[in-house]
């Protein structure tokens, strides 16, 4: 169901449904009891008491106990039915790919990678298949890749990053994170910033000067994407996999020697930004401590005293981060419709000063 502003909210059932999606998207914070709904929208008893009653008819949210009181009655506790409806995500790299499902609040129920072969089209098709087990709805899918491949798929779908698709996972789990700098480390590199609650891609990012020279695949000199992209790391160490660059000792050296580029690149990026912090996610990201402890005493001393606060973090998400970033893009897209409540937000509050006659 797509929802967009050609509608008319003095239409009761368009009302209706807006106040449908308030109270699913205060229900994915937490449980609460209709009293307090209604206080946390602004919408009369009665309403909110017709639209719960439904909802709990449709099985989409459940009454889960009673809340802690001191006075009155305590009320009845709902919560969104996460088994009511999934939706997928699918990773895609250039060698495989990966299919996730997951319930309402975005908990990854199975997930399979296979490698990417000519029958890729149809083995998506196949794991989707057989994840669609029961009787719970299909809301949705969304695909984090930095490919262009077609896919179809039988319900909605949004492409996003992979960089961004880590860094919604890493948001979800870590609570704001307003002002902080995503690395998405793997083959290549990818940056995001969050500002004002938006992630905004950083595209030019790898392409920093960042040594005196090594050709990139931009066409520049000294990128930070030529001397310290998964790939290029992988090449200089000999590695062939993450798996024994990150664990093995005689590859200490290789990796120490590409943080002083990405150093250089985010004490330039941290200050040109007035980032907060930064996270690094993505292939790279499960580097041994001392390494993160290397790469941090670098950027520190390349930052002016008072940007001392600035602390390079690990990925807390780790391998999971794509599928699950992606799994809560879908459920905001097609379930939540995030989105159109945010603009919603933005209007109301807009009018707010006429309605109360200022
Ligand atoms: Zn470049």
């Amino acid at each position: 169901m797509a929802y967009h502003f050609g509608m008319d909210f003095s239409r009761p059932d368009n009302a209706r449904r807006i106040n449908r999606l308030k109270v699913l998207s205060e229900l994915r914070k937490g449980t609460c009891s209709k009293a307090e709904l209604s206080r946390r929208l602004d919408i009369n008893k009665v309403s909110i008491g017709e639209i719960c009653q439904k909802m709990i008819e449709e099985k989409l949210i459940v009454e889960t106990g009673r809340e802690q009181t001191m006075q009155g009655r305590p009320g009845t506790l709902l919560s969104i039915n996460s088994r009511a409806g999934r939706v997928f995500s699918i990773e895609e790299g250039r060698a495989v790919f990966s299919v996730a499902v997951s319930d309402l609040q975005g908990r990854i129920l199975r997930y399979e990678r296979l490698p990417k072969g000519d029958s890729f089209q149809s083995d998506i098709q196949k794991l989707i298949s057989r994840m669609s087990t029961g009787d719970a709805v299909i809301y949705g899918a969304a695909i984090a890749s930095d490919l262009d491949t077609e896919i179809d798929l039988p319900f909605p779908v949004i492409r996003i990053t992979r960089a961004e698709a880590e860094a919604e996972a890493e948001i979800a789990r870590l609570g704001d994170l307003e002002s902080f700098l995503f690395i998405s480390w793997s083959d290549s590199i990818a940056v995001t910033i969050r500002k004002n609650g938006t992630l905004i891609p950083l595209p030019e990012f790898p392409h920093i000067r960042a040594q005196k020279d090594g050709d990139c695949i931009c066409g520049g000199k000294g990128c930070l994407e030529a001397a310290a992209s998964g790939r290029a790391i992988l090449r200089k160490a000999g590695a062939d996999s993450y798996r024994s660059l990150l664990s093995k000792a005689e590859y200490i050296d290789t990796l120490q020697s590409a943080m002083r580029p990405m150093a250089a690149a985010l004490s330039e990026a941290v200050q040109a930004l007035s980032a907060s912090s930064v996270i690094i996610t993505g292939r790279m990201a499960p580097m041994p401590d001392s390494i993160y402890a290397y790469l941090q005493t670098l950027v520190s001393s390349l930052l002016p005293p008072r940007r001392s606060d600035v602390v390079i973090y690990r990925s807390s998400a780790g391998e999971n981060g794509a599928r699950e970033g992606a799994a809560l893009k879908a459920l905001d897209a097609f379930f939540y419709h995030t989105e159109l409540l945010s603009k919603l937000r933005a209007i109301e509050n807009l009018s707010a000063p006429f309605q109360s006659g200022i």
